[in-house]
């Protein structure tokens, strides 16, 4: 998801992204971004610092309260403080204006590439007395392992289950 306010900046970035392979929904001030994000889910969002409505830090803040999308900054501003804020609130990456079209692909990638990365982390999930090991498929009651079909196992909510 794209936040910009400028149009044709705006448009730039969405064709040059779409022409990339991406998936892209776009929106001009910081209000209509917060609507967007939650009825798009975005993997990530690109916003814009200064934005009409509601600044892209006010954004960003309320983001990552619904959100575990990534988010690049994008500012005109280049002071130090501004980056050092940004990530403070929840930002992962930042971008100072003008950038080209393809750093700015090259940080979706490298972002996109992290978030999944801990995504795929060996995930260990405790339920009651029932500890389950998304990684290993496996399903342990009270530290005893209990064998279930792939199935049974889906059924439980596991992921991982393309191990089978
Ligand atoms: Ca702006």
């Amino acid at each position: 998801m794209i936040v910009e306010d400028e149009r044709y900046m705006l448009e730039e970035i969405q064709t040059y992204l779409q022409r990339e392979g991406f998936q892209v929904h776009t929106c001009q001030n910081g209000r209509e971004a917060l609507e967007l994000a939650q009825l798009e889910q975005p993997e990530l969002v690109v916003l814009d610092w200064m934005l009409p409505e509601k600044s892209g830090l006010d954004v960003c803040r309320e983001l990552r309260q619904i959100s575990n999308c990534g988010i690049i900054m994008v500012t005109a501003r280049s002071e130090e403080s501004d980056k050092i804020v940004g990530l403070e609130i929840g930002a992962d990456d930042y971008l100072t204006k003008p950038f080209s079209l393809r750093e700015l692909s090259t940080r979706i990638r490298a972002l996109l590439r992290r978030l999944h990365g801990a995504e795929n982390k060996p995930q260990i999930l405790k339920r009651g007395n029932l500890t389950i090991s998304e990684a290993k498929c496996q399903v342990y009651k009270d530290d005893q392992e209990i064998q279930l079909t792939p199935t049974e196992f889906k059924h439980i909510g596991c992921t991982s289950w393309h191990c089978f």
